[in-house]
C-alpha cells in the first residue's frame, strides 16, 4: 500500500474505535503495513482526536525500529511480532476492548462461536501476562501468534487483532465484541439506585466537586457482593491500583477518605463513585470502573480469580501516578 495512503488509513481509525468502544482515551493502538520491511503505527500518548497522517511513526520491521525521530506507541512490539511473523497480515489493531478483556480472563475454551463466525474471526489464541509496553509481553504474543491465530487475546490487558486488510480487521475486532458480549456471564440480577442513596451522594458531591456515580447494572451486581473489586485489568492497576474498595454508604467522610486515596469507591445500592481533581482523569475512571465490574463479575461468574500479581500492580501504578504528576504540573 502506498505510504500516505496507509497514514491516512490508520490516522482516521483512532476516532473510529473511540466512537464504537474499543478504545477509551490515548489506549490501544494501530499499524498499517506499507511493504514487506516497513508499518506505520500510531505514535505514543497522542490523542486520537487531534492526529494527523503526518503523526504517524513508520517503523522498520528487519530492525524493529522507528524511522525518524518521532516516537512510535510504546506497544509497538506486539505489533511488529505480527508483521514479522506473518507476511499475509496488513492491519493491525490493538484494542482495549470491555467484553473480550472479561472473556480472556473467563477462558474461551467454552466461548459459543458459529463456524460461520469461527471463520471470520480467523482464529484465536490467548497469550499469556507480561505488562503492556514489555519486551515480555511482545514474547508472549510472538508466541500466541505461532499459532496461525488472528485474533490474540491479552490477558488482563486488551486484544491483538491482525487483517489482511484494514476492513477485515475493523470487522473481526467488532464481530468479536458481539461475540464476547453474547458469551458474558454475570451473576445477580437487575438492580436499581436505591432512592435513599441520593443524599449521600450529594453529599460526597458537595464535598470533592465533580464526583460522579457510576450507576449500573454491572456496578450496581458488583457492590451487592460486598467485596471490593481488585485489580484485573492493567488500565485499572494503573489508574487506581490494587483494588476499588468497598465501602459502606452509611457515612460520607468514609466514601471521601477513599476516594482521595483510590480515585474510586464501591458502594451498596450505589455503584461505583469517582473522584480526580482533573476532569479528563474523572472521565477516563468512568469508563475503566465500569469497564472492571464487568470484568469483576464475569470471572465469579465463571469461578475464575483472575487478580493480578501484586507486583505487577504497584509498578505499573507507580509509574502512572509519577506520569501523572508531571502532567499535572504541566
Ligand atoms: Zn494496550
Amino acid at each position: 500500500m502506498e505510504e500516505m495512503e496507509a497514514r491516512r488509513l490508520v490516522a482516521a481509525e483512532g476516532k473510529v474505535l473511540l466512537e464504537t468502544g474499543l478504545v477509551a482515551r490515548t489506549w490501544g493502538n494501530v499499524s498499517c503495513r506499507v511493504d514487506r520491511n516497513h508499518f506505520v503505527i500510531t505514535p505514543s500518548g497522542l490523542d486520537y482526536e487531534h492526529m494527523t497522517p503526518e503523526d504517524l511513526v513508520m517503523m522498520s520491521i528487519d530492525t524493529g525500529e522507528a524511522v525518524g525521530n518521532r516516537k512510535p506507541s510504546s506497544e509497538k512490539g506486539i505489533h511488529l511480532a505480527a508483521y514479522e511473523l506473518k507476511p499475509e497480515t496488513n492491519y493491525c489493531i490493538h484494542t482495549h476492548q470491555t467484553y473480550a478483556t472479561a472473556i480472556g480472563l473467563g477462558g474461551i475454551t467454552t466461548l459459543q462461536v458459529t463456524k460461520e463466525e469461527q471463520e471470520k474471526l480467523g482464529g484465536m489464541c490467548v497469550a499469556s501476562y507480561g505488562i503492556s509496553s514489555t519486551k515480555k509481553l511482545a514474547k508472549q504474543v510472538y508466541q500466541a501468534l505461532q499459532t496461525g491465530a488472528n485474533i490474540i487475546f491479552m490477558i488482563h490487558h486488551g486484544v491483538l487483532i491482525c487483517g489482511s486488510s484494514r476492513k477485515e480487521a475493523f470487522e473481526r475486532a467488532t464481530l468479536l465484541e458481539e461475540i464476547c458480549y453474547r458469551n458474558y456471564r454475570m451473576p445477580g440480577d437487575d438492580r436499581t439506585l436505591d432512592p435513599s442513596a441520593q443524599h449521600m451522594i450529594s453529599q460526597v458531591s458537595n464535598l470533592r466537586e465533580g464526583a460522579q456515580v457510576v450507576c449500573t447494572k454491572e456496578t450496581l451486581a458488583a457492590a451487592e457482593l460486598g467485596r471490593s473489586i481488585p485489580a484485573q485489568v492493567d488500565d485499572m492497576a494503573q489508574m487506581i491500583g490494587k483494588k476499588i474498595p468497598f465501602v459502606n454508604r452509611a457515612n460520607s467522610d468514609e466514601v471521601v477518605a477513599a476516594l482521595d486515596k483510590c480515585g474510586a469507591v464501591l458502594i451498596k445500592d450505589v455503584g461505583i463513585i469517582v473522584w480526580d481533581p482533573l476532569a479528563e482523569e474523572r472521565e477516563a475512571l468512568k469508563v475503566l470502573t465500569q469497564k472492571a465490574a464487568i470484568v469483576y463479575l464475569h470471572t465469579q461468574a465463571c469461578h475464575v480469580k483472575g487478580t493480578l500479581g501484586s507486583i505487577d500492580v504497584f509498578l505499573q501504578h507507580l509509574i502512572y501516578r509519577t506520569k501523572y504528576a508531571k502532567q499535572k504540573n504541566k
